[in-house]
């Protein structure tokens, strides 16, 4: 290590920035939010000096004096050029410790990659040998710390004060933090629930023995429901991938694809509650008592469910037995099928020129074919997303033409979208059954209808490695 890594308080500390351009602006508004005193030294700003009207002082770089008093001195000549030596002779004679841009050879300090979930703040160095590198480190970071960490430190400095005198050393303050770090209390904050987060840790340290261990309490579980997306596991949020991380037990469906189950964390205990179409492998009330059950066992319990819990998911029915028995969960929402599919299909749902609206619906009720309201459905300019459709797709066909919909409307079929073996069959409300029969579809399926679909032609990216044998029957082709 051959720089000393540390965070400087600038409170109306003087600094200076020398320059001019866009590099010099981004200097100047980091200052300034770490509350410097900034004076600028600049023959012309840029336009990106025009939001900073206010947030600093211009000097004078023919005064002698103009680096009087300050502490550091931001280098940033345009374009990588050198920096007026004369400049820089003059910032260290006055006592500021310099930086010149991208020249670390000349600097006394170097500027790191910084990641701000202030309070909690990560700063990275490549001593200068790979600033690009750093970067790239940086947006690797940015996926493992959520947004949500800085409101997590912020907690955590809320509870300092208050448990400074109750706890023996410092095996006890990690035994306390730890606990709150991966429990319920953490997982309060990062959610957004800060007021809950704080009167559940104030609690904490009231009942907290002098080792950091709660006082005779027992651990509460707790319940995460969690959309999976459809297939492709980059689709999972953040969140979702945390959650799947710290979880004790996973209760997940047929819908969720073994990519994903892999990125559940190893060692917690997977039960399948899955369930085919009108062959329900256990009965929602059963998952409900269950997930209560594990809870109160003081497990965290992760309930993940293929596409979003909320659209066609039965996600709240599940939880309703949780909030009856006042078990904590949170809902993490996921891609849901219709979106996934689309996208990956290259059928936008909405369109300017196409549809301004777009419903989804589902084809399957409790007992066969759902009864729909088939006129809301052939509004025109609007796109139709069917759920679980393709066990009913000819029957469905033949109403929405019986209720008048034009046999010649655009209808694509996207199965198993987002995944390696996407299969996409497009043709008409008057062809597309044969087609998926033809093509030997089985599910799961989301049906897509709408002029919309036309624009796969020249919309399509994705191409999945089971396409080409299946065949890709464009629009209007019989
Ligand atoms: N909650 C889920 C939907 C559950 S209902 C969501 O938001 O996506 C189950 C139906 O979703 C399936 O019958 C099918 O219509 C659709 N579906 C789920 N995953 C799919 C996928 N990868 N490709 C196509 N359809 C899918």
């Amino acid at each position: 290590m051959n720089r000393l890594p540390l965070f400087l308080d600038v409170k109306a500390r003087r600094i200076g920035v020398i320059g001019g351009g866009p590099l010099a602006a981004r200097r100047v508004e980091t200052l300034f939010r770490a509350g410097a005193e900034i004076l600028l030294a600049a023959d012309e700003l840029s336009h990106e000096f025009e939001v900073l009207r206010g947030k600093f002082r211009r000097g004078d770089l023919a005064d002698a004096e103009i680096f009087a008093g300050c502490a550091l001195c931001y280098f940033a000549p345009e374009d990588g050029a050198a920096p007026d030596a004369e400049l820089l002779a003059r910032a260290r004679a006055a006592g500021a410790l310099v930086n010149v841009a991208d020249q670390p050879k000349l600097s006394d300090f170097i500027v790191p990659s910084v990641l701000d979930r202030s309070p909690l703040v990560v700063a990275i160095s490549t001593g200068g040998e790979a600033p690009l590198l750093g970067r790239m480190l940086k947006a690797r970071l940015e996926t493992l710390i959520p947004a949500g960490y800085g409101r997590l430190a912020a907690l955590a400095g809320s509870g300092r004060a208050a448990l400074a005198g109750k706890l023996t050393g410092h095996g006890a303050r990690l035994r306390f933090w730890e606990r709150i770090y991966d429990g319920p209390i953490a997982e309060m904050a990062l959610a957004g629930d800060e007021a809950g987060a704080r009167a559940a840790l104030e609690r904490e340290i009231a009942a907290c023995e002098p080792d950091g261990s709660p006082r005779g309490a027992t651990r509460r579980g707790e319940v995460y429901l969690v959309g999976a997306g459809p297939g492709d596991p980059d689709l999972l949020t953040f969140r979702a991938f945390r959650l799947m991380q710290q979880a004790d037990v996973v209760l997940y469906d047929r819908l969720v694809d073994p990519s994903i189950m892999d990125r559940v964390r190893r060692d917690a205990e997977r039960i399948y509650v899955g369930k085919r179409r009108s062959d329900h492998a256990l009965p929602q009330e059963e998952i409900g008592e269950l997930m209560v059950r594990l809870a109160r066992e003081g497990k965290r319990v992760l309930r993940l469910k293929g596409g979003d819990p909320f659209i066609f998911g039965r996600g709240g029915e599940e939880i309703e037995k949780l909030a009856e028995h006042r078990i904590p969960f949170q809902v993490c929402p996921g891609v849901t099928a219709a979106a996934g599919c689309s996208a990956y299909a290259g059928i936008p749902l909405t369109h300017r020129d196409y549809a301004q609206s777009c419903v989804f619906v589902t084809g399957h009720g409790r007992e066969g074919p759902i009864e729909l309201d088939w006129s809301s459905l052939l509004r025109p300019r609007q796109t139709v997303a069917i759920y679980m459709g393709l066990a009913h797709l000819a029957v469905l066909m033949q109403e929405l033409q019986r209720h008048g919909a034009d046999p010649a409307t655009p209808v694509a079929i996207v199965e198993n979208g987002t995944r390696a073996n996407q299969i996409t069959v497009t043709g008409t409300v008057a062809t597309i059954a044969g087609k998926a029969v033809e093509a030997g579809l089985r599910g799961p399926t989301i049906i897509i209808i709408g002029q919309v679909v036309r624009l796969r032609d020249t919309l399509n990216w994705y191409s999945p490695k089971t396409e080409a044998k299946h065949g890709d029957a464009k629009f209007g082709d019989e």
